[in-house]
């Protein structure tokens, strides 16, 4: 019988793996933080103790950590989970770029391990309500094994067996997502300095064709109140952007409006602080026009 593993239960992570319990004969948990083990603990998860554990007793393992190198780490490094004795296949779903699952992908693949990245897109809601963009590559067989999981997380989208194809979709989708913050952080710091209701602005936005996802979910959720939690952190989007730039470069490929994000995410990180939000591209804007961004909702 399939036992399903799963390491990394942040914002993501919890809500993506708390939708398998109920569907998988047994899951098994891992993170550093004992409180996110216990979190799905008490939903009916068991608890392991390391990663190299969750390879010993998993047939597939699920991946939702911050960074490349940490998932690197815990796939590969020592005590990773491919030095496991059960593991058959590893599925990243974090934003790790294109480098690394291919890299994975060539480790794993000479231990007969099947590697797939499937990076996610629909934030905290999407993983609790599992209405997630999920895009798939790698070999096809272990993705066909795999995806009635992956589908209990979001709608999924097999891009092909290359190596990395997830990856890259999931970088471009990100670039769109994050310019969308930028040019609406832009263009509400103007209107509101020449007088304009912010809440009344989003509503017309949202009925013209200035409508995008900035304006549909991050203002109406975490900007017009002023809370600033949208659930995604500002040195994750920074990662992402980095991943993006550092990607293009490499194919020829200039992305100006990438470098603009890149530049609001360094300077809310500067301002806000390690723990902010990337919502907090909004009071980036609002300073450069001259708006107080503490003021309240
Ligand atoms: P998070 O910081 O909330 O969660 C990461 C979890 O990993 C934490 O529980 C942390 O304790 C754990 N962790 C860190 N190092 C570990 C290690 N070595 N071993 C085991 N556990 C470890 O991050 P998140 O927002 O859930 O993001 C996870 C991934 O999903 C990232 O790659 C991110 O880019 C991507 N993502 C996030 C969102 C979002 O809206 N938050 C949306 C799409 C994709």
């Amino acid at each position: 019988m399939t036992t399903i593993g799963f390491i990394g239960l942040g914002r993501m992570g919890a809500n993506m793996s708390a939708r398998l319990i109920g569907h998988v004969h047994k899951l098994v948990v891992y993170d550093v933080a004992p409180e996110a083990v216990q979190g799905l603990v008490d939903q009916g998860a068991v608890a392991a103790e390391s990663p190299h554990e969750l390879g010993d007793l998993c047939d597939v393992v699920f991946v939702s950590l911050p960074t490349p190198p940490i998932v690197r780490e815990a796939v590969l490094g020592a005590g990773g989970i491919a030095e496991g004795s059960r593991i058959k296949t590893v599925c990243d779903l974090s934003t790790s770029g294109p480098k690394l699952a291919i890299e994975l992908n060539q480790a794993l693949e000479a231990k007969g391990i099947a590697s797939i990245d499937a990076p996610v897109s629909g934030g905290i809601k999407g993983a609790r309500d599992g209405t997630l963009a999920i895009m798939a590559s790698g070999p096809q067989t272990a993705y066909d094994a795999i995806e009635p999981l992956i589908a209990r997380m979001g709608r999924a989208f097999y891009m092909g067996e290359t190596p990395g194809a997830g990856q890259t979709m999931k970088l471009v989708n990100n670039l769109l997502g994050a310019v969308a913050i930028a040019v609406t952080s832009e263009g509400m710091a103007m209107g509101i300095k020449a007088g304009l209701d912010p809440a009344r602005m989003i509503e017309v936005l949202n009925s013209g064709t200035g409508i995008n996802s900035a304006t549909r979910d991050k203002w109406p959720r975490a900007v017009l109140p002023r809370t600033f939690d949208f659930g995604f952190a500002a040195a994750l989007s920074l990662k992402d952007t980095r991943l993006l730039l550092d990607e293009a470069d490499a194919m020829g490929v200039p992305l100006p409006l990438g470098e603009i994000v890149r530049g609001y995410l360094e300077t809310a990180l500067a301002d806000y602080g390690p723990d902010a939000d990337f919502t907090a591209m909004a009071k980036v804007a609002e300073k450069n026009a001259g708006l107080d961004p503490e003021r309240g909702a």
